[in-house]
């Protein structure tokens, strides 16, 4: 990152984070002709949480032809539903094809982003002290990578070893030992399984037992990849059924209703079938309605609970001390290592690093009380910046992937606005911004997820600022079309046409 010790790099845009978002992105603006952008990424590779996720079973609970770009299918997933490994390469290999080593920095981490009104720039501010600046910030940097360290008394004296899933240590073998699992969440009851056969005990401690369903996770033949590859078409066909199956779920999971009732009686009915004992399918019947919390799809969890080297503690853990873990109830287990499944810290309220906008504002101040933004993608009072995946885009139903196209495709319109307008910077209407939030935050009412139970997607005052409270389809509709009377265009210093250059390659194309 040589180059970002001087001040005077400035960048048509910068994009923050090399996941799904801030590849996708890139890939776009080059097919676009826009050149003029460059993108940070904390790590030494491309991938996002797909990169970080290494934990034993690590998997998409989303079918893979439909967590892929729409634009770039791959007829060779070996699975249904792609293990980690995979769509890790699969995001390596689109990197790779379209062409974007020479726009990715790596190794460098963000700290800060202020806007300058008299520039009309972000000056951007790295770990080391360096910095650059840009027109327009794009951050992608998802909602799922800050692990979140439950507070448990005694923790800091445990003299074993200590890992939360998405901080996994290869180095380390659990082969043989008494392991604890802490949570029953989305990671939990894919590592649970996977480790299972090869530990002495495993002591997987509840606090709330989920929905689980079936996941019907199968190996993809040679032959069916060759079939995909020869008539496109199949892979396509199967996408859009793929799209209508996750559409069809969300009337039952968004609203409790006689749907929702009718999913339960399916999910009790899975949970009958595969634990034969009472005592256990009591203690992992789930006491909320389906879809407040994410509904958990696998094959191999519940039976993992019946394997004679497992116990399920459903009191939540009390305290640790050197060389063990008790339960709620009292129970005190010798281990040798503990696994922390317990998610992550949500940025359901407060930005993710110091951003200043305008007059001084500070983002973590205007959320404090709950993050929010316009379709989920630009804030009132912060030109020129953008989020991919930002408040309330969050499915809780389908692929992630659908919602980040629709805001790729939105961008690309609101960058192009941009750069039509080279003195000024673009600063969503703040009655906008509310219209839009309030017509969100009303649809939420009556459904699943303010139906009582406790889950990341809520703030401590119980907003959901997560969740696109909708089908994606909407979401789709809402972001087809940039409107510039939406936005406020004031006019600021020159720019130095700061992509210009991009701009007459595009209108060259069009
Ligand atoms: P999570 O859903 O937040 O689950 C955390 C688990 O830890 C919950 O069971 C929670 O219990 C428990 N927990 C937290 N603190 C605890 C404490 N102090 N004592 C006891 N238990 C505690 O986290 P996650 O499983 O990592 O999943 C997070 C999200 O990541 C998912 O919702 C999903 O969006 C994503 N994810 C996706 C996939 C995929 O297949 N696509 C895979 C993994 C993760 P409570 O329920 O009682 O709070």
């Amino acid at each position: 990152m040589s180059n970002n010790n001087d001040a005077t790099v400035v960048h048509g845009v910068a994009i923050i984070g090399a996941g799904f978002g801030g590849i996708g992105l890139a890939i776009r603006l080059q097919q676009q002709g826009v050149h003029d952008f460059v993108i940070y990424e904390q790590a030494a590779d491309v991938g996002g949480v797909w990169r970080d996720n290494i934990y034993p079973g690590a998997a998409c609970d989303v079918p893979s032809h439909l967590y892929s770009f729409s634009f770039e299918p791959n007829p060779d997933w070996g699975r249904s539903y792609g293990p980690q490994g995979e769509i890790h390469r699969y995001l390596q290999h689109c990197s790779k094809k379209y062409q974007l080593a020479q726009h990715l920095k790596f190794n460098v981490a963000v700290t800060a982003l202020e806007f300058s009104e008299e520039k009309g720039l972000w000056t951007i501010k790295f770990a080391g002290g360096q910095q650059a600046q840009a027109r327009a910030v794009v951050l992608a940097i998802g909602a799922l990578n800050i692990p979140q360290y439950p507070k448990i008394e005694g923790i800091e004296k445990f003299a074993g070893k200590i890992m939360h899933t998405a901080e996994w240590d290869q180095d380390y073998s659990l082969k043989g030992k008494r392991v604890a699992v802490i949570g029953t969440g989305a990671s939990a009851i894919q590592v649970v399984p996977a480790i299972q056969p090869e530990v002495e005990s495993l002591a997987l401690f509840q606090r709330t037992p989920p929905w689980v369903m079936p996941k019907f996770d199968r190996a993809q033949s040679p032959v069916r990849q060759a079939r995909l590859r020869r008539w496109p078409f199949i892979q396509k066909m199967i996408r859009s059924l793929q799209y209508l199956l996750a559409e069809s779920v969300v009337p039952a999971f968004m609203w409790d209703s006689l749907l929702t009732r009718f999913g339960e009686a399916m999910g009790r009915r899975y949970l009958q079938k595969v634990i034969a004992d009472p005592e256990l399918r009591e203690q992992l019947t789930p006491q909320y309605a389906m879809g407040c919390k994410r509904v958990l799809l696998s094959d191999n969890y519940y039976p993992a609970l019946t394997r004679n080297n497992v116990d399920l503690l459903s009191s939540g853990v009390s305290r640790m001390d050197e060389t063990a873990i008790y339960s709620g109830d009292g129970q005190r287990l010798e281990v040798d290592a503990v696994v922390l499944a317990t998610g992550f810290k949500v940025p359901v309220s407060g930005a993710p690093m110091p951003v200043r906008g305008l007059a001084g504002r500070n983002l973590n101040d205007d959320w404090a009380a709950g993050s929010e933004a316009y379709k989920g993608m630009t804030v009132s009072g912060y030109p020129n910046l953008l989020y991919i995946m930002g408040p309330n885009t969050g499915p809780g139903n389908t692929s992630v992937i659908f919602y980040i196209e629709s805001q790729i495709h939105y961008i690309l319109q609101y960058l192009r606005t941009l750069r039509a307008n080279p003195n000024e910077y673009m600063d969503v209407r703040p009655e906008v911004q509310e219209a839009f939030n309030e017509g969100v935050q009303r649809r939420f009412k009556g459904t699943t997820w303010t139906s009582g139970c406790n889950s990341w997607y809520l703030t401590a005052d119980g907003k959901n600022t997560t969740l696109w409270p909708s089908f994606s389809w909407q979401y789709r509709l809402r972001t087809r079309h940039f409107v510039s009377a939406e936005y406020e265009f004031v006019e600021v210093g020159n720019t130095n046409n700061i992509g210009a250059e991009s701009e007459i390659e595009l209108a060259a194309q069009s």
